[in-house]
């Protein structure tokens, strides 16, 4: 999940000016093969697509969408958004698109890879359709992209003008990812819940509640879902959670809008990818981690016993599915102190998500509680 700490598209909650919100794709096409049936909808947004992806995605792209966009006689050209959606990758693709004189942009990839196309397509002001490769994120949904550096570390978040004009979910196109993927947008969306209602979960305003229990719903349905959904890939289960991280995930993000913002479990996230060996991990999976962490500092420096309940609920559900629950699990054994220093000095900067805590946090409580995930209840109780 990823939402804006940016105020620009958020209205002042106190006062009554104007709310601007990008709720949704202004189309949805959803089925298995839905790439085949997708070919008008495409052509309605442009007659020169330029396909941004990944190495994968646009080879899978050459068997998949590119019949498709030939037989709607469309003069198409592909890019790739390689080494990651940063500022250099996007002038490069600023000027594909000019050299081709692309008048539409179709993302097609991971969150990276349609973070990138999304940018693109905002920056030239041109209409957009996102298909996406994995279930691990809900990016092919929202209104805003995460730049990072040529190496990976996240950098800051752009709000967009809007929710993609079209969005292509593919079933059989996500079955071709593995497993892996899903499992991180499971981690992904399940921080909705836990970082919406700290964020927004006091608030009276209408559609925040609204997003907030939509948040609760989609942790539900993980919940009791992804097991099985996992069990059988391509079942009718495994599309219903399917849908639940790249559909009802972007759901949550557009009615909450600017104000239902992420909290410690992505500021922890961000603080992580400044550690090159984090890199190997997926967004998903740091986010994942982070959502125990958050917990862990409601644990220790409120005493919130929920919060360690929760915490215990969800290290049995992440040992079910495979989801980290320490650094050691995110490949991190060998990190020195200084890194995780460096980590937690940077995911508690001012401005930083983590401030949204209805308390306040220090780099070195923020150190305890990422290497005390696993803590038993009731033990290693530091006070504030
Ligand atoms: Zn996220």
């Amino acid at each position: 999940m990823r939402q804006s700490s940016s105020p620009s598209t958020a209205c002042d909650t106190q006062t009554s000016s104007i709310l601007s919100l990008n709720i949704a794709p202004a189309q949805v096409l959803r089925g298995t093969h839905a790439i085949q049936q997708a070919g008008e909808a495409i052509a309605k947004l442009g007659k020169r697509p330029l396909l941004v992806g990944g190495d994968r995605s646009l080879s899978l792209a050459q068997t998949t969408l590119e019949p498709v966009l030939k037989q709607h006689h469309l003069e198409f050209a592909s890019a790739t958004y390689s080494p990651d959606c940063s500022e250099a990758s996007l002038a490069k693709l600023r000027e594909k698109a000019t050299h081709h004189q692309a008048d539409c942009i179709i993302g097609i990839g991971g969150g990276k890879a349609l973070d990138t196309a999304k940018l693109l397509a905002h920056q030239c002001q041109l209409p957009i359709a996102t298909i996406p490769t994995s279930g691990a994120t809900c990016a092919a949904w929202t209104a805003l992209s995460n730049v990072y550096s040529d190496e990976g570390a996240f950098l800051y978040d752009v709000p967009l003008a809007k929710c993609p004009d079209l969005l292509i979910l593919d079933y059989s196109l996500i079955q071709t990812a593995p497993q892996r993927t899903l499992v991180a947008g499971i981690g992904d969306a399940l921080a909705k819940w836990y970082e919406a209602s700290v964020s927004s979960g006091h608030s009276e305003q209408t559609l925040l509640i609204a997003a907030v229990q939509q948040a609760r719903v989609l942790r539900d349905i993980l919940l009791q879902k992804s097991v099985t959904a996992l069990q059988e890939p391509g079942g009718e289960t495994w599309r219903e959670v399917v849908d639940a991280t790249v559909l009802l995930a972007g759901v949550i993000g557009g009615i909450g809008g600017a104000q239902c913002r992420t909290v410690a479990a992505h500021a922890v996230h961000n603080g992580l990818t400044h550690v090159a060996a984090s890199h190997g991990t997926l967004h998903g999976e740091k986010v994942a981690l982070g959502i125990l962490v958050q917990l862990r500092l409601e644990e220790m420096l409120q005493g919130n016993q929920l919060a360690a309940a929760a915490r215990q609920q969800l290290l049995k559900f992440y040992s079910d599915i495979g989801l980290p629950q320490t650094l050691n699990h995110l490949g991190l054994e060998n990190i020195t102190l200084t890194e995780l220093k460096q980590a937690a000095e940077l995911a508690c900067h001012q401005g930083s998500d983590i401030h949204r805590l209805p308390f306040h946090v220090v780099p070195e409580q923020l150190m305890a509680a990422m290497v005390s995930t696993t803590v038993p209840i009731g033990e290693a109780k530091i006070k504030a």
